[in-house]
Order: C-alpha cells, then sequence, then structure tokens
C-alpha cells in the first residue's frame, strides 16, 4: 500500500526496478551484439549487475518490513546487508568478467561493426535508466529507504560511465584507435570493482554491529546531557545500526533513594528525546544507584 502522499510503495519501486532493468539489459545486450564493441559487452554484463541489485532490494525490503517475531525480536532489518553483500560480490564478479574479455580483445583485436544503430540503442537504454535512478532517489528519499535511494544512485554512476563508453566508442571509430574500446571496458570494471567493494565494506560493518559515526554519537550524548536533570552520570553507552534502526544503549546513575517512579521518569523523557531526533531509534537505559555504580568503561562517563 502507498503511504500517504506518494504514489508509489517501497515494494512496488523495487519491483519497477527489475523490470527497467530487464528492458536496459535487453537493449544493451542487442548493442553489443550489434557492434561487437567489449565496451558495450562491459556495459551489458553491468545491467546484470543491476538486475541482481534490484532483485536483493526487493527480497530485502519484503524482509525488512516483516515485523519482529519470536524468532527475530530485533526485527529482520539486517537482511538489508545480507543482500547488499550478495549484490556486492555479483558486483565483483560481472568486474573479473569484464576484465578477462577486455584483455582477449585487447590482444585479438576484433574490428566494430555496424556502430550506429547499436550506439543509438545503448544510448536509449542509457536514457531509461538515468530517469528511473531520478525517480528511485526522489521516491526513496520521500518513503525513507535508503536501499532504494542507495540503488537509484547506484544505478546513476552507470548511466555516467555508459556515457562514457559512448563517447569513447565514437571517438574510436573516429580516429580508428581500436585499443581505446578495451581500455574503456577496462575502466568500466575498474568502477564496477569499488561500486562492489564499497558496497560489501558498508554491509560488512552493519553486520559487525560497527557504532554510529562521530558526529551522531556526539548527538546522542548531548541529547542525553540535556534531558537527564536528576540523574548524576550516564556511562557505558554503546550504539550500532541495523538497517534503518540505531539502537542505543547506556547505564545512568542516580541518587541511591531516588524511587523507581522518578527514575524511569528520567528515562522517558531521554528516550523520547532521542527517538524524537533519530530517527527509527530503540533506547534501552540500564538504572543505577550511586552507591552500587562501577568503573565506567574505557570511554569515560559523561557527567550530568
Ligand atoms: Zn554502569
Ligand atoms: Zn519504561
Amino acid at each position: 500500500m502507498a503511504r500517504q502522499g506518494t504514489l508509489f510503495s517501497p515494494k512496488q519501486l523495487a519491483i519497477g526496478s527489475i523490470v527497467v532493468s530487464l528492458l536496459v539489459l535487453g537493449l544493451k545486450y542487442l548493442a553489443y551484439a550489434m557492434t561487437n564493441s567489449v565496451g558495450l559487452y562491459s556495459d551489458a554484463l553491468e545491467s546484470i549487475v543491476n538486475l541482481a541489485a534490484s532483485i536483493a532490494v526487493a527480497i530485502a525490503i519484503s524482509l525488512r518490513d516483516k515485523p519482529a517475531d519470536h524468532n527475530h525480536p530485533y526485527g529482520h532489518d539486517k537482511a538489508e546487508y545480507i543482500s547488499a553483500v550478495l549484490e556486492g560480490v555479483l558486483i565483483v564478479l560481472a568486474a573479473l568478467a569484464i576484465f578477462v574479455e577486455a584483455s582477449e580483445t585487447l590482444l585479438n583485436p576484433r574490428p566494430l561493426q555496424i556502430p550506429i544503430l547499436g550506439l543509438v540503442l545503448n544510448a536509449a537504454a542509457g536514457v531509461l535508466n538515468g530517469v528511473w535512478a531520478l525517480m528511485l532517489v526522489r521516491y526513496g528519499r520521500k518513503l525513507r529507504s535508503p536501499a532504494l535511494v542507495a540503488d537509484g544512485k547506484h544505478l546513476f554512476t552507470d548511466v555516467l560511465s555508459s556515457l562514457g563508453i559512448l563517447i569513447g566508442i565514437t571517438f574510436a571509430l573516429l580516429t580508428g584507435l581500436d585499443w581505446l574500446d578495451p581500455l574503456l571496458a577496462f575502466l568500466v570494471a575498474a568502477m564496477i570493482l569499488w561500486t562492489g567493494w564499497g558496497l560489501i565494506r558498508n554491509s560488512l560493518g552493519g553486520l559487525m554491529d560497527e557504532a554510529v559515526d562521530e558526529e551522531e554519537l556526539e548527538q546522542i550524548q548531548t541529547i542525553i546531557m540535556a534531558h537527564a536533570d536528576g540523574a548524576i552520570e550516564a556511562h557505558d553507552l554503546r550504539t550500532r545500526h541495523a538497517g534503518r534502526i540505531t539502537f542505543i544503549e547506556f547505564h545512568l546513575v542516580v541518587p541511591s533513594h531516588m524511587t523507581v517512579f522518578n527514575a524511569h521518569e528520567i528515562c522517558d523523557k531521554i528516550e523520547d528525546a532521542l527517538e524524537e531526533a533519530i530517527q527509527n531509534a530503540h533506547v534501552v537505559i540500564h538504572v543505577e544507584p550511586e552507591n552500587k555504580a562501577h568503573e565506567p568503561d574505557a570511554d569515560g562517563s559523561m557527567v550530568i
């Protein structure tokens, strides 16, 4: 179901991406078959990566939206990372395939054939990709879906590399420089490799419970300090991301004889402030009486 104010739901956009990638893949493969260009071949292979990526995003979005259950009490948000790691591996494989093909072409150059229609088909595929990439980024932002925004940005880098290939092939045809085509393929492969590595790195960070970045950590500390009136200090602050969710936990030291009621009031105030400032924050606070408080961890304590 589409949310209020937006035309499409994340699931519809994810399925739209699969359809667009299939179309683009078909067009680009045709363009390669017509021209024999290894540059256009690398471009077509890149579209297989996009197809895999959009399938991964669709799976991630449908899994992610499953509510927490008995077996997965923290929700299913990490599904997004698993699909992104798979996507990264596929991207790396595609890059390797291009390296192999480009090396062969460099050793045994093939003449480029009837290029014009091929180039037009490839350009049409590029336009389709570009329009869809803009849609994904726009609606992804509206729907607050990092997976869709990332997919759109990823598509956009493909549009740029396709453009580079088209310009290069035209140049190769005009100048008769055979080696330009495989050289472009190498460049595309390197770019694809870089994208794949970035995806794998980010997703592994998420799977390994990487903390929030410095800036967000400082924001969290400031909010805790500003809303903990009545408490003495906070320590052992730990954070981690799981997809769109930010888990935050820490110990709050209160005067030894404060009532549970009052300590809980303070906790609720901090929780509300954190949840308002940080999207999808899940906060757990462990309350300690002053006379039972222990030494804080290496990061020290926040005195209130
Ligand atoms: Zn403690
Ligand atoms: Zn409570």
